[in-house]
């Protein structure tokens, strides 16, 4: 491997690594968000002194609906600006390999140059949280508030058959909060008594939409990257270092392993053209490098002339995009 591709993919690891550290931060954030409105629920369902009545409850279920509201728009929010950070990680990348070369020769390279290395691609930031990246062309909103639906009618579901089952004041309270909390442990018991529940875990959804969809951004924005690399001849599959044990041993070898084994376009084993690089399956650890054969000594010459006026065509093709 040249030494210019062992730069850039581990500028590529690092950035990997914050991704993960700012989804794990997030997921404590989107946790104590379903912490406070499960607090205000319970609370709220205990201030019920003159018991459960009909109208208490369709009154509950509006508070119900407005608490959801409430998270819904946290939770957007909070996924959108972690889209954005994914793609401005993983474009860092780029940015920090294009300026340690121009630093490294003294090479002087035009601002705007650097600028657009550092640019995220706004339109897939776009078509990922618009939906139309996905084939079912649902937005992270919509997602969100599907979410809350299926939260809503399991409250009221656990609510009624309290109801129904005449469980006492304290029962039901229990019981909700055992629903709501996200930290709460829901027994063998609890999902025999309530079997028809949507979440079995009220924040799971939230929590794997956020890592689903910073992966994806962070994919097309690296992905981006090297199409906008005047340097970058191919990418290459690299399979996780966790995917033995947590692939092939448990469930056998997965589309990964034909992806890294494999050489579909005669580029190599594991490499792809770049506009060819697969999307990668939903948790999949896996990742897409970049092949550079030019070494930096070979990339700093060659933009060093052309600074100073040399035609290099394809170099003036960057300019051109940039
Ligand atoms: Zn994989």
């Amino acid at each position: 491997m040249s030494n210019s591709s062992n730069l850039y993919n581990n500028l590529l690891k690092d950035a990997i690594e914050n991704r993960n550290k700012l989804s794990n931060k997030t997921i404590v954030e989107i946790r104590k968000l379903y912490d406070n409105v499960a607090n205000d629920l319970v609370k709220k369902l205990s201030t019920a002194k003159g018991g459960f009545t009909k109208a208490w409850l369709a009154d509950y279920e509006r508070y119900v609906r407005y608490k959801m509201l409430e998270l819904d728009n946290e939770l957007i929010g909070l996924t959108r600006d972690s889209i954005k950070s994914s793609a401005e990680i993983a474009a860092s990348v780029q940015g920090d390999f294009i300026n340690y070369i121009n630093n490294k020769y003294n090479l002087n390279i035009d601002n705007k140059i650097i600028q657009f290395a550092y640019n995220t691609n706004s339109k897939v930031i776009g078509q990922i949280i618009q939906g139309d990246f996905y084939k079912d062309n649902r937005s992270l909103s919509d997602r969100i508030w599907t979410y809350s639906n299926g939260t809503m009618k399991d409250i009221q579901y656990v609510l009624a058959k309290g109801m129904a089952e005449q469980k006492s004041y304290l029962e039901m309270i229990k019981d909700l909060e055992k629903y709501v909390s996200p930290g709460a442990k829901k027994d063998w018991e609890f999902n025999k008594v309530y079997p028809n529940l949507k979440n079995k875990r009220v924040d799971y959804n939230a929590q794997r939409l956020l890592r689903t969809s910073m992966n994806h951004m962070f994919y097309c924005q690296n992905v981006d990257n090297a199409k906008n690399n005047p340097y970058a001849e191919a990418m290459h599959w690299q399979l996780s270092a966790e995917h033995g044990v947590r692939q092939v041993n448990r469930f056998g070898e997965d589309e990964c392993d034909d992806y890294a084994n494999n050489d579909y376009y005669n580029l190599g084993q594991g490499n792809f053209p770049i506009n060819k690089v697969p999307v990668p399956h939903p948790n999949c650890l896996c990742t897409q490098t970049i092949i550079i054969s030019k070494s930096l000594d070979e990339i700093g010459r060659e933009l060093g002339q052309w600074i100073n006026g040399k035609d290099i065509k394809y170099l003036d093709e960057w300019l051109k995009v940039a």
